[in-house]
């Protein structure tokens, strides 16, 4: 469901569908229905549910996915109508975050995000939250152990305190590695390291990038990176000057809440770079889209005003044609291929070209 017209309904359900094979599903057939508003109990509506239900039989699809968030008792509903799985919009792509994060504050940023969406949606087992009184529910469930809780306490209760304590957690350690980082960040900024901020819609091939421009596994012992996560490292331009290359979180179209907020300091922090290497999927099938899509999400930041250098990847495997249109649609784009390294060198120039000159001191001699 989206307050756009029935075009910008199927747009958003390519990217789905793009989305949840990117997560490892194999899509099966899309399914809209037109509504002034959501249906309050199904989403979609009582009668659309009996179509859905006919599609998931015989097509024997195991998930449904909508695009869109839904509340915890449409879920519901729609699991007990339709026998399968049901994940919305949000679900899929905090799990398609869960499997692309790689640094630890990243792991606990997905974390984060994805306590935070479980925590109203979580239910007992079965559907009555079954008060444990008495000694038949006592010690088992939540591991909570004799004597833990209190009279008349629910499972339920216990399950949301541990998820609640656990947030509390992930937020001080998220401080901290914040912490952490922008001391590092301001070490280099006060050595003139110019830091270039990897951007990108999510599978463009960032991180293959970086691989690419920075010699992947090549641990440098220097106080200033050696410590680095491994999301930022060093890069050396062909004059001796150093700088950074940091990848950053994958860009979707409307961002779930619960992720812009787990991620809001990694995202800031693309806003304090000197110059944002912004990667297009060549092989999508609507990459201005997914351009728009970047601008949006750095815009929130207040990240749109830095100097960007757009670079279509994937050459080796998108179609001439398209790759002719982006060339005249973007004629300052660097077209590259992560995988063949095409383009690699052109890429390189470009950004050092781009990249801040070192600040000259001048100091008046006063006589
Ligand atoms: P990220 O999510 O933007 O960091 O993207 P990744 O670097 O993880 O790449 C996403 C997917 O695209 C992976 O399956 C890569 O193997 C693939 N990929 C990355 N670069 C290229 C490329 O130049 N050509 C092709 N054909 N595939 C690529």
């Amino acid at each position: 469901w989206t307050e756009g017209t029935i075009a910008d309904a199927e747009n958003s359900l390519t990217e789905l569908a793009a989305l949840a094979e990117t997560a490892g599903s194999q899509v099966l057939e899309g399914l809209i229905q037109r509504r002034t508003r959501p249906d309050p109990a199904t989403y979609i509506g009582r009668g659309k549910v009996d179509d859905l239900g006919a599609v998931v039989l015989s097509t024997g699809a195991d998930t449904v996915i909508c695009d869109g968030e839904l509340s915890p008792s449409q879920l519901r509903n729609l699991e007990q109508r339709t026998k399968v799985k049901v994940v919305d919009r949000t679900a899929l792509i905090l799990d398609i975050f869960a499997q692309h994060a790689k640094s630890k504050e990243g792991k606990a940023q997905v974390e984060l995000a994805q306590l935070q969406y479980l925590l109203p949606r979580l239910r007992g087992w079965g559907e009555t939250l079954s008060r444990q009184t008495g000694g038949s529910g006592r010690g088992g469930g939540a591991g909570g152990g004799v004597g833990v809780r209190g009279p008349g306490e629910t499972k339920l209760e216990t399950d949301r305190r541990r998820i609640r304590h656990r947030i509390s957690r992930l937020r001080r350690e998220i401080k901290n590695m914040r912490t952490v980082r922008v001391t590092k960040r301001a070490r280099r900024t006060r050595n003139s390291i110019p830091a270039v901020a990897i951007a990108g819609y999510t599978n463009a091939g960032k991180s293959s990038l970086l691989n690419r421009l920075t010699d992947a596994g090549v641990l440098v012992e220097n106080a200033l990176f050696a410590t680095l996560d491994p999301t930022t490292r060093k890069a050396t331009a062909s004059d001796g000057r150093i700088y950074t290359l940091s990848d950053t979180v994958g860009f979707v179209r409307h961002l779930p809440h619960q992720i812009v907020e787990a991620f809001r300091s990694t995202l800031e922090e693309v806003a304090e770079a000197d110059l944002v290497v912004h990667v297009v999927d060549g092989t999508h099938p609507d990459p201005e889209e997914q351009v728009r899509a970047v601008h949006e999400v750095l815009a929130e930041v207040s990240a749109d005003r830095l100097p960007e250098l757009l670079v279509v990847n994937k050459t080796d495997a998108a179609d001439e044609d398209t790759l002719l249109r982006l060339k005249r649609l973007w004629p300052d784009a660097i077209f590259v291929s992560a995988y063949s390294g095409r383009g690699i060198e052109d890429l390189r120039s470009a950004i050092e070209d781009r990249l801040p000159q070192p600040a000259v001191e001048v100091r008046a001699v006063l006589p």
